[in-house]
């Protein structure tokens, strides 16, 4: 147990150094997009290629940082009572029309008249983005997506999300979540570990079961209390 603390101590400040450089890298960001917006205005050659690539690059580049940026601690994160189901819903109205085009249906089933969870919304809503976004790009055949909702015996919202993709192999379940782990070609390897940190600054966890070939179902419990 004590090694464990001490890796979450290491993890903490590294995340915040990390957090800390991304936010540096803003700011020569937006001017590099500018000028080569302006550039590429300005070429009368054919470039268009090398472009799409520098814009392509770019925007990886955005999202490498925007991920590292939530682990920044943010001057005012505001925790407020909110309804889980509506914050799950609303994230998977936004996935839809990404998910259809891979001929994937999310199926819902959410327990009814659940009590509020003190949360972060929009910290809960990257979770759940994070989470849905893998499970969309391990099924590239398609299928169904199970999401469910419920309150369990001992004070805890369960919120579920299982797919029918790829599945992850047991020696592998261990480096999720670690920084840059990827099995993908354009992954960024950061998604789960956003995920883990803000489900564990609510003092909640994520339980993983996973099946070769079959599927992986992610659990999450966040205290009600
Ligand atoms: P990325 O999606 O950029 O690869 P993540 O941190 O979101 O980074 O995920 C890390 C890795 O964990 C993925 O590359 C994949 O190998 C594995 N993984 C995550 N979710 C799933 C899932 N639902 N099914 C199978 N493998 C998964
Ligand atoms: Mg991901």
């Amino acid at each position: 147990i004590e090694a464990q603390l001490r890796k979450s101590d290491t993890l903490h400040v590294i995340g915040e150094l990390a957090a800390g450089i991304a936010h540096e890298i803003r700011n020569p960001m937006t001017a590099l997009k500018g000028f080569i917006q302006l550039l590429e205005d300005s070429v009368k050659d054919d470039h268009s290629m090398y472009f799409n690539i520098i814009t392509s690059e770019l925007q990886r580049i955005d999202s490498i940082i925007n991920e590292f940026l939530i682990l920044a601690k943010p001057k005012a994160v505001k925790f407020i009572e909110k309804d889980i189901t509506k914050i799950m819903w609303e994230t998977v109205e936004f996935l839809h029309a990404q998910a259809a085009l891979h001929n994937i249906q999310f199926q819902t089933a959410y327990e009814k008249d659940l009590p509020p969870i003190y949360c972060e919304p929009n910290q809960m809503k990257k979770v759940f983005i994070n989470l849905l976004k893998n499970a969309i790009e391990v099924m590239p055949n398609g299928g169904f997506i199970d999401i469910s909702i419920k309150s369990t015996k001992d004070d805890y919202i369960q919120i579920s999300i299982k797919d029918e993709g790829t599945g992850i192999p047991k020696d592998k379940v261990e480096k999720l979540g670690q920084p840059f782990y990827t099995t993908k070609e354009r992954g960024t390897g950061l998604g789960l570990m956003v995920t883990f940190k803000i489900i564990e600054e609510h003092k909640g966890r994520i339980e993983v079961e996973s099946e070769l070939g079959v599927g992986t179902i992610f659990n999450i419990f966040l205290p009600l209390k």
